[in-house]
C-alpha cells in the first residue's frame, strides 16, 4: 500500500520545482505539506522517511486519534489544515505545532489564551474564503485585515505567519488563479498596514498547485496526488 508513495512524492517535487522556475522562483520556496485525511499512519510515516516534513490533518478527531501511534523518533511538523470548533481547540493544541485554519477573532482568542496558559507561542496562518462559495470555511477577504489586527492586538501567545485559503473548485484556470491572486494581495496589503513579515501563503492543492505557485504559493497542500485517490 506505500510503494507508490517514493515516486509520488518525486513527481510532486519535480511538478512543484517546475511551476516555481518557470515563474522565475526557486522550488525551495515552496513547501510541500502531505494532507493526510483518511491515510494510516503506515502510509503517512513512508512519506515522512522519504523526506515529507510538514503534514496537515483537516480533521481534529482524525489527528487525535493518530498522534498517539505515530512511530517514535520520526520528526515532523503537524499543521491543522481544517476547521477548528473552539471546544476542541485545547485538545488540537496538544497534537499540533500550528493552527493554518484559524477563521474568526473567537477562535483566536481561544488558541491565544491556552498556549499563554501553556507557556508557548503559536503559529497561526488566517483563513480567508477567496471564492466565495458557501461550504468553505474562512473569512471573506475584506475582513482578513480586522482578523489580522485583531490577533495582533488582543492575541499575545499568537504569531500570524500569513495566509491559507482553498481554490474554487474549477477547472477554470482563470478562476481559480484570480482567487489565488486575491489572498496574495490581501498579505501584501497586510504586510505594508501591519509591518509584519507574513510570509507564508498556502495555497494549492493537487489540482491546483502548479496555478498557486504561478500566484506567489509558499505551501502546497498534497493529499491525493501523494497518496492516490481518496478511499
Ligand atoms: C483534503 C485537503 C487538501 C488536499 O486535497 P487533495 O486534493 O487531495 O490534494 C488540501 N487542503 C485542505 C484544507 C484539505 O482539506
Amino acid at each position: 500500500m506505500v510503494n507508490h508513495i517514493k515516486e509520488n512524492l518525486a513527481r510532486v517535487q519535480e511538478e512543484i520545482r517546475n511551476a516555481a522556475v518557470a515563474c522565475g522562483r526557486r522550488g525551495e520556496e515552496v513547501q510541500l505539506i502531505a494532507v493526510t485525511k483518511t491515510r494510516s499512519i503506515e502510509e503517512m510515516a513512508e512519506a515522512v522517511r522519504q523526506g515529507v516534513r510538514f503534514m496537515g490533518e483537516n480533521r481534529v478527531q482524525e489527528l487525535l486519534e493518530k498522534r498517539p501511534r505515530w512511530p517514535e523518533g520520526l520528526d515532523v511538523e503537524w499543521r491543522l489544515i481544517g476547521h477548528l470548533q473552539r471546544n476542541k481547540a485545547r485538545k488540537a493544541l496538544g497534537a499540533v505545532d500550528t493552527v493554518d485554519s484559524v477563521d474568526s477573532p473567537q477562535l483566536a482568542s481561544a488558541l491565544s489564551r491556552i498556549a499563554g496558559e501553556e507557556g508557548r507561542t503559536l503559529s497561526v496562518l488566517l483563513e480567508v474564503n477567496t471564492s466565495g462559495e458557501a461550504s468553505k470555511m474562512g473569512v471573506p477577504p475584506d475582513e482578513a485585515r480586522s482578523l489580522l489586527d485583531f490577533i495582533i492586538e488582543n492575541c499575545p501567545a499568537l504569531r500570524p505567519e500569513g495566509f491559507m485559503t482553498i481554490g474554487p473548485l474549477s477547472d477554470d484556470e482563470r478562476l481559480v488563479r484570480g482567487a489565488f491572486a486575491r489572498l496574495r494581495s490581501i498579505a501584501e496589503a497586510a504586510r505594508e498596514g501591519a509591518g509584519l513579515p507574513l510570509p507564508e501563503l498556502s495555497m494549492g492543492m493537487s489540482g491546483d498547485f502548479p496555478w498557486a505557485i504561478g500566484e506567489g504559493s509558499t505551501m502546497v497542500r498534497i493529499g491525493s496526488a501523494l497518496f492516490g485517490p481518496r478511499l
